[in-house]
C-alpha cells in the first residue's frame, strides 16, 4: 500500500485552482484531485493512492470500476442509451421486475437522482392520500424526522432543519411536520386524519449515522398501519447492502410501503433512482401526471439490473456484515482514546471525535495525508463508508490510520 505524502503538488494545485475558479462553490472538497479508481482505492493526478472511505456517499458500494457493472454499461452503450418513456425499451421491464422482486414489491417508478425519488415519493403519497385515503383537497401532511437529510430541492429543504441547507432558499413548501427522530410517541401525536405518510431514514446518514432504538421503526410501522398512513423509507444511502442487509429496514424486520432508492443503484456509473412499492400505492399515478426525460433509460436500466443481480446473491450484504463487524470491533478500541462514540451498522460508521482534540475536518485532512479519504459531518463527527468490496486487511489499515491521527493530535504534533 502506497500512502500519500502531505504536499500539494503543482499538478494538484492547478486542477484545484481551475475548479475553484469556474465551478460554483457549493462544496469545500479536501485538497486531493482524483484521476482514477479501482475497487476501494483511488489514485490522484500524481499517482498517489488513497483508500476511499466515503465511496461517494455510498453510491460506490460495489467499488470503483466494478468490472461486472462496467461490462453491463459498455454492452448497453453500444446498443442504445436513451429512448424516453414515449416508447418502450427492452431493458426497463427486466430492471423494474427484478428490482421490485428484490424489495418484495410489484411496482417501480424509475427516476435519476435521489432527490427526484424523494420528490416522487411525496407526490405519490399525496395523490394516494387524496384518491385512496380520501383526504380533503390540499390538506395532506407528511411527517418527517428532525435531523433528516433527503436532498436539496426547494420542497425537500423546506422540511430540513439544517440552517445551512435552508437559509435564503425560501419561501418553503408547506405540508410537512417534523418530530424528533427515534421518538415514536412524538410521531404518534403528530398524526392526524390528514396525514398521508411518514418519510424517514431508517438510519440517518448525513446527521452522523444515527441508528434509532431497535423498537423505533417497528413502532413507526405499527402507527402507520393503524392510522392508514404510508411508511416511506428513504434508503437512498442506507440501502443496497451498506448495512449488511439489502435494506436497513430488514435489520429490524420492518417493511415500508415505499422504498426510496438511489446512489448505489447506479453502480457508481450513472444516476439511477427509484420509488419501489406495490401497485395499490404506486398505481395511483396516471399517464402524464409525473415523468422524467431520463428516468428508466436503457443505459440506467442495464446498470440498475446488473446492480440488482449483484445483490440477489447476498454476497455483498454478507461482506458488509462480516467486514462491518470487524470495523466496529476495531473502532470500539479507540473509544476513550480521542473518540467519544461510534455508531453504525455494517460497513458504515459515524465516529464522534473528542471536540477538544480536533474538528472532523482536521481529522479528515490528516487522514488524507496518510492516504485515506473520509468525510466529516456536523463538527467533530467523521464517517467511514468504504466500498463493500474492500479487502479485510484494508479495514484494519483504515482503523490504524485513524488511531495514528488521534495519537498525533493527542501528542499535539503539527500537521
Ligand atoms: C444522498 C441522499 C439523498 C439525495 O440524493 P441525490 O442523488 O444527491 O439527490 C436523499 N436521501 C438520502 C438519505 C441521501 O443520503
Amino acid at each position: 500500500m502506497t500512502s500519500a505524502s502531505s504536499s500539494t503538488t503543482t499538478t494538484q494545485q492547478h486542477a484545484i485552482d481551475v475548479e475553484n475558479e469556474h465551478a460554483a462553490h457549493n462544496y469545500s472538497p479536501l485538497p486531493v484531485v482524483v484521476a482514477s479508481g479501482d475497487g476501494a482505492w483511488v489514485t490522484d493526478v500524481d499517482g498517489r493512492r488513497y483508500l476511499d472511505c466515503l465511496a461517494a456517499y455510498s453510491a460506490v458500494n460495489f467499488g470503483h470500476s466494478n468490472p461486472v457493472l462496467l461490462d453491463a454499461a459498455r454492452e448497453q452503450l453500444d446498443r442504445i442509451t436513451l429512448t424516453s418513456r414515449a416508447f418502450h425499451n427492452d431493458k426497463l421491464g427486466p430492471f423494474v421486475e427484478r428490482l421490485g422482486a428484490l424489495a418484495g414489491k410489484d411496482m417501480v417508478l424509475p427516476m435519476n437522482t435521489g432527490a427526484e425519488a424523494v420528490e416522487s415519493g411525496i407526490k405519490v403519497a399525496r395523490a394516494w392520500g387524496y384518491r385512496v385515503k380520501g383526504v380533503a383537497a390540499d390538506q395532506a401532511n407528511i411527517i418527517v424526522a428532525a435531523g433528516n437529510f433527503h436532498g436539496r430541492t426547494t420542497t425537500i429543504v423546506s422540511f430540513s432543519d439544517d440552517p445551512v441547507a435552508r437559509n435564503d432558499f425560501g419561501p418553503f413548501t408547506p405540508g410537512f411536520r417534523s418530530v424528533p427522530y427515534g421518538d415514536a410517541e412524538a410521531l404518534a401525536s403528530a398524526i392526524d386524519e390528514n396525514t398521508v405518510a411518514v418519510l424517514i431514514e431508517p438510519i440517518q446518514g448525513e446527521a452522523g449515522i444515527i441508528v434509532p432504538p431497535a423498537d423505533y421503526l417497528p413502532a413507526v410501522r405499527e402507527l402507520c398501519t393503524v392510522n392508514n398512513v404510508l411508511l416511506i423509507a428513504d434508503e437512498i444511502q442506507s440501502g443496497l447492502g451498506r448495512t449488511g442487509a439489502t435494506f436497513a429496514c430488514d435489520l429490524v424486520g420492518v417493511v415500508p410501503d415505499l422504498y426510496l432508492l438511489g446512489k448505489a443503484l447506479g453502480g457508481g456509473i450513472i444516476p439511477v433512482s427509484a420509488v419501489v412499492g406495490d401497485s395499490d400505492v404506486l398505481g395511483v399515478l396516471r399517464p402524464g401526471e409525473h415523468g422524467s426525460t431520463f428516468g428508466g433509460n436503457p443505459l440506467a436500466a442495464a446498470v440498475g439490473l446488473a446492480v440488482v443481480e449483484l445483490l440477489e446473491t447476498g454476497e455483498m450484504q454478507e461482506r458488509a456484515r462480516m467486514l462491518g463487524a470487524r470495523l466496529h470491533e476495531e473502532l470500539s478500541r479507540l473509544v476513550g482514546h480521542g473518540i467519544v462514540a461510534v455508531r453504525g451498522a455494517g460497513l458504515w460508521a459515524g465516529i464522534d471525535v473528542d471536540p477538544g482534540l480536533a474538528t472532523g475536518r482536521e481529522v479528515c485532512e490528516r487522514l488524507m495525508e496518510r492516504g485515506l479519504l473520509a468525510k466529516d459531518t456536523h463538527g467533530s463527527t467523521i464517517r467511514l463508508a468504504p466500498p463493500l468490496v474492500i479487502d479485510p486487511a484494508d479495514v484494519d489499515w483504515a482503523v490504524a490510520q485513524l488511531e495514528a491521527v488521534l495519537q498525533e493530535l493527542r501528542a499535539g504534533s503539527p500537521s
